[in-house]
């Protein structure tokens, strides 16, 4: 069987997506966050063939994707008055809420947890979707597990190939956030951030007046601890070379990379740098002066440096709050949290 591919903007795709889903079949759909693999949350033989095509770990729960704040209540109960607040501030968009679940999620897609982890999406196609199918859709990020998120609808053909692996993808073009959604943890007494995205931690504390940060976002985790998000502590976002963080102005990055170069080396920096890093393989994968550039290239940038010939990536990283903070935490996992500080070695 072949892999079908509908055009987001043809407007028989939402029906004819929703049949596979309905039918228990793999969608991979855009969002604009990252590509996500989908299937209905409330079929645990369809949600079974997730963790299948992608390799993933069974105790790696899914996000489930909704239409609408309104179907909240239909799949998680006891909802705190927070929960609704940043719905209304930041739904459609890449914010991802855990609260506690109904029964009607089977444990398959929540890994076994008393809570499940939603989001409504911001991509017009996959919300008709998603209302078209008339359930919620689970769907983690489209990547093979542990690679570098799928930002194109090409990067998941990559991962899967046309062989009916997966029954349709929905080509929406590359992703307008392009790191995965922030998601934050509202069970407990104090609003958690399990993962920095798109959604700010000031957006969330402005509006939540208090923010932990869980201790997966700062370190590596090692697998055999328990966290509250367990897809944290998997090695994740990355190449298959060893990726090392290089810190300083950038003139000391150029020459601490310069002095150590060799062949199968390669350089992930910004777009103001290539010229510093000129003979050094690099890579931009946006503006430093535009941080939502670089949110948006990042994964395309890993993807293109995944190659069996590059050994080792110095890999140039934005500093500070906002989406830098997401985006540093994407480079930090893929690095194994190893950053170098150039100033320092010279
Ligand atoms: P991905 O779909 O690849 O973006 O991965 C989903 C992320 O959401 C993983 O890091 C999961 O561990 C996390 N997640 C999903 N459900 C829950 C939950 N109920 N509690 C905490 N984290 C969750
Ligand atoms: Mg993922």
């Amino acid at each position: 069987m072949k892999t079908v591919i509908f055009r987001a903007d043809d407007p028989q795709t939402p029906k004819k997506a929703a049949e596979i889903i309905r039918s228990g079949g793999l969608v991979a759909i855009p969002t604009e966050t990252v590509y996500g693999l989908g299937a209905n949350a409330m079929d645990e033989a369809a949600v079974a063939k997730i963790f299948e095509a992608k390799g993933r770990p069974q105790d790696n729960p899914l996000i489930i994707h909704i239409s609408c704040a309104a179907e909240l209540e239909r799949y998680c109960h006891d909802i705190p008055d927070s929960a609704y607040l940043l719905a209304e501030r930041f739904w459609p968009g890449p914010l991802t809420m855990v609260l506690p679940v109904r029964d009607c999620i089977p444990k398959r897609t929540t890994a076994g947890l008393d809570t499940v982890a939603v989001r409504c999406p911001k991509t017009a196609v996959t919300r008709a979707l998603i209302a078209e199918a008339g359930v919620p859709i689970a769907a983690p990020s489209a990547n093979l597990s542990g690679k570098p998120s799928t930002t194109t609808a090409a990067h998941v053909l990559h991962d899967y190939g046309t062989d009916g692996r997966i029954d349709a993808i929905i080509n929406g073009g590359a992703c307008e956030v392009g790191v995965e959604s922030t998601i934050v943890d509202l069970t407990g007494a104090r609003p958690r951030l399990l993962r920095p995205g798109g959604v700010t931690p000031e957006e969330l504390r402005a509006l939540l007046g208090d923010l932990e940060i869980d201790k997966a976002v700062l370190e590596q985790i090692s697998n055999d601890t328990v966290v509250r998000a367990p897809g944290m502590k998997y090695r994740h976002y990355a190449p298959g070379a060893e990726v090392y963080i290089v810190t300083g102005s950038s003139e000391a990055a150029a020459a601490y990379v310069r002095k150590r170069f060799t062949d199968g080396d390669a350089v992930l920096c910004f777009e103001e740098e290539l010229p510093l890093f000129d003979g050094c393989n690099p890579t931009a994968y946006g503006k430093s002066s535009d941080v939502r550039t670089l949110s948006a290239g990042l994964f395309a940038a890993l993807r293109a440096l995944d190659r069996p010939e590059i050994k080792t990536i110095y890999a140039r990283c934005p500093e500070g709050g906002g989406v830098a903070y997401a985006v540093g935490n994407r480079l930090k996992k893929a690095a194994a949290f190893r950053c170098v500080d150039a100033e320092a070695e010279l």
